[in-house]
């Protein structure tokens, strides 16, 4: 799986991001003596005693401020990725409708350029291979003049819409992992 691939944007996964509350709603009371996580609100309070080990005291907020931090970055950089590569591949998508009058969806045209970078892989940059990518580009998209596709292709074959964003977002999880673990 390619990390454009790993990113593919969902409804459920952008709300998330989106809600300012996702990460409280991860808040539990972490018992400072046995360790014992709960979500129990009974617990804020001092003398409350903790249901594993009876002791009572103040616990600690489960993640803590650290992973709080880190999961809010998480979502604001989750969104900015999203926004991103919806920009981009409207880019193509214009692109390719300036060429061939064809509107094509956004996941259509992730399909074609997926399909095109597999065939470059395997034919390489030789004449015979951008022969292949015209003969795939014209089927694909439905064009019979393969001439006009020399603008097109490139952009098919080295489109990705992985975005910076998303590496942040893949370096942000691994530190709060490693912070939670
Ligand atoms: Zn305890």
């Amino acid at each position: 799986m390619s990390l454009a691939e790993a990113f593919v944007d969902t409804n459920e996964r952008i709300s998330l991001a989106s809600n300012a509350q996702f990460p409280s709603v991860f808040s539990y009371e972490e018992c400072d003596s046995c360790g014992l996580v709960v979500n129990d609100i009974r617990l804020v309070r001092v003398k409350e005693q903790c249901p594993n080990c009876g002791a009572t005291g103040p616990r600690s907020l489960y993640p803590d401020v650290v992973s709080m931090t880190l999961l809010k970055a998480i979502g604001h950089f989750y969104r900015g990725a999203h926004v991103a590569s919806e920009r981009q591949i409207m880019r193509l998508q214009s692109a390719v409708e300036d060429l061939t009058g064809k509107r094509l969806g956004a996941r259509a045209l992730r399909g074609v350029a997926s399909q095109l970078r597999r065939v470059y892989t395997r034919h390489g940059g030789s004449q015979q291979g951008y022969e292949k990518l015209v003969e795939h580009t014209c089927n694909m998209l439905g064009v019979d003049d393969g001439s006009a596709l020399q603008k097109i292709i490139p952009k098919l074959v080295f489109f990705t819409d992985a975005q910076p964003e998303h590496i942040t977002v893949l370096l942000h999880t691994c530190t709060l992992v490693e912070h939670l673990l």
